[in-house]
């Protein structure tokens, strides 16, 4: 069942999707080779905590950490740990945070010193592919308009898309119905209306679309090996058009 969300609760998904961005952007500031993925997790606890806001993924599931911080070929779900970022690697950032009641979650992938062309291109493309999704998160629109526009997008581009892991509904929960594949057809799926509040989040890898889990039971791995961007904002669709919740104004 997709809730929809009151003009209210949407005010209180703001404050949460702020908070997020909020975090996003310190961490972005500090990523540089040298660092390691927990000191990224410390300070993003520390802007969502400083907020009065709780670290939503922490728990979740089981999850061990504050955010998920995933390198190179990781997709999703990295732990943060000891690791040292290196020069040229590309890095995912997924934040969560929960305020009032409601949750915001946001990702980016952030390139580490000086990165190669193919990974430059990989995290441009990856960015804009998220855009073109969002513009399509209109009322009166198949859920399905999303999903075209990203995949179709993407694979021009000469990427691929992430099946297994896709974007989802959001609100008092982290994850709530629909599911926002990020491929498919665009006259498939729910009609979208004024009040749902979707986290739209193109995975998308350099090589081969195919992902595994690692050892840890979380990391999600391209099987090939090469690198894989993400990028997510958590967007109200609103009678005159998505607001993407999780930008800083
Ligand atoms: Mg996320
Ligand atoms: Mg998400």
């Amino acid at each position: 069942m997709i809730l929809l969300k009151s003009e209210r609760e949407i005010q209180s998904m703001r404050e949460a999707g702020r908070i997020v961005a909020l975090a996003l952007d310190a961490v972005g500031k500090v990523v540089e080779p040298g660092i390691a993925t927990q000191e990224l997790d410390e300070i993003a606890r520390k802007i969502i905590t400083e907020h009065g806001a709780k670290p939503a993924f922490k728990g979740l599931y089981g999850f061990p950490a504050n955010i998920c911080v995933s390198v190179n070929c990781e997709v999703v779900h990295g732990i943060p740990g000891s690791r040292k970022l290196a020069e040229g690697d590309i890095v995912s950032v997924d934040c969560g945070a929960e305020i009032e009641g409601f949750c915001g979650d946001s990702a980016m992938t952030f390139p580490v010193g000086r990165v190669s062309p193919e990974n430059a291109r990989l995290i441009h493309e990856t960015r804009s592919t998220l855009f073109k999704g969002i513009e399509k998160a209109t009322v009166g629109n198949r859920l399905g308009a999303i999903s075209y526009a990203i995949q179709s997008y993407a694979e021009k581009a000469g990427f691929r898309v992430v099946r297994e892991y896709v974007g989802h509904g959001i609100g008092r929960s982290m994850h709530e119905d629909p599911e926002v594949p990020n491929y498919g057809f665009p006259d498939r799926g729910p009609v979208l209306k004024a009040g749902m509040v979707l986290a739209i989040e193109p995975m998308i890898n350099l090589g081969t679309q195919a992902v595994k889990t690692t050892g840890d039971g979380w990391t999600v791995v391209t099987l090939d090996g090469k690198p894989s961007a993400h990028f997510e904002h958590t967007v109200a669709i609103l009678p005159d058009g998505p607001e993407i919740l999780t930008r800083l104004a």
